[in-house]
């Protein structure tokens, strides 16, 4: 606990709530070992400090709020556990609707964070990530979900959008992400979250990450995350 303790200050690492202590290298971490090679593939070294506590939290199952500045590796802090959920799930759902639901406040970050995760394997690991953002035609990404989709990332906006034209199903979905949390409530996305909070089964794991946790953020928690371990690098958030 000690150590545990220190590994955290070392790196600037706030953790309030219980979970597993910061790993200092990406090969500790429970992640897959195909998952290891790509990470040394595409060239990242070591966890960044929101990537080194978030991780084994998540991996622990963990419902997180992550909060740390821009340009830190949020993105791969839950992708890399994200990727390892799905992966582990029986594939015969798939037809039902995702397993995992990445949620954004644009369409440029919804393609960038698609991008990352494919990026980081869901090709290597056969899983299917669909991108979902307003515009793109909507007929198309309706048969996507109809033939099987794993992970399906896209704006609030357009994720109500599908459930409502009877695309998309959030009934298999087991692991959530709001990304930049606090953005997507500044551009008025609060009722599409929690329209979607709702709708997705009550035992899923939610993972929120954010630039700052301001009281908007904070009583949304309050009011759909049951328990969870807010881990803040640095000065973030404050
Ligand atoms: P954030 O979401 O916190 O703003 P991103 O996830 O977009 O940050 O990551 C910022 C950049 O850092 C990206 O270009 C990403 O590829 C890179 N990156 C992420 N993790 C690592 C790492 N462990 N080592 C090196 N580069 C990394
Ligand atoms: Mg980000």
């Amino acid at each position: 606990d000690h150590e545990k303790l220190s590994k955290r200050t070392e790196r600037n690492i706030h953790v309030s709530g219980e979970c597993p202590g910061p790993i200092v290298s990406f090969y500790e971490s429970k992640l897959p070992e195909t998952l290891l090679r790509v990470i040394k593939e595409i060239g990242y070294d070591k966890p960044t400090p929101i990537q080194a506590q978030a991780i084994p939290a998540i991996l622990y199952g963990c419902n997180v709020l992550g909060i740390a500045q821009t340009g830190s590796g949020k993105t791969a802090a839950y992708s890399l556990p994200m990727i390892r959920h799905v992966w582990a799930q029986p594939r015969p759902k798939r037809r039902q609707g995702p397993i995992a639901l990445v949620t954004a406040p644009t369409r440029e970050l919804a393609q960038q964070i698609a991008s990352e995760i494919r990026k980081l394997g869901a090709s290597k690991f056969n899983l299917r990530v669909l991108l979902t953002v307003g515009g793109d035609p909507k007929y198309e990404q309706i048969k996507s979900l109809r033939e099987g989709v794993d992970i399906l990332v896209g704006t609030p906006g357009r994720i109500i959008d599908l459930i409502k034209s009877k695309g998309c199903s959030l009934q298999q979905v087991t692991f959530l992400v709001l990304d930049e949390a606090d953005r997507m409530l500044d551009l008025g996305f609060e009722p599409q979250v929690r329209s979607i909070l709702g709708q997705i089964r009550p035992d899923r794991q939610v993972c929120l990450f954010s630039a700052t946790f301001r009281n908007r953020v904070q009583q949304l928690v309050r009011e759909t995350i049951a328990e969870a371990v807010k881990i803040t690098i640095g000065e973030a958030g404050s």
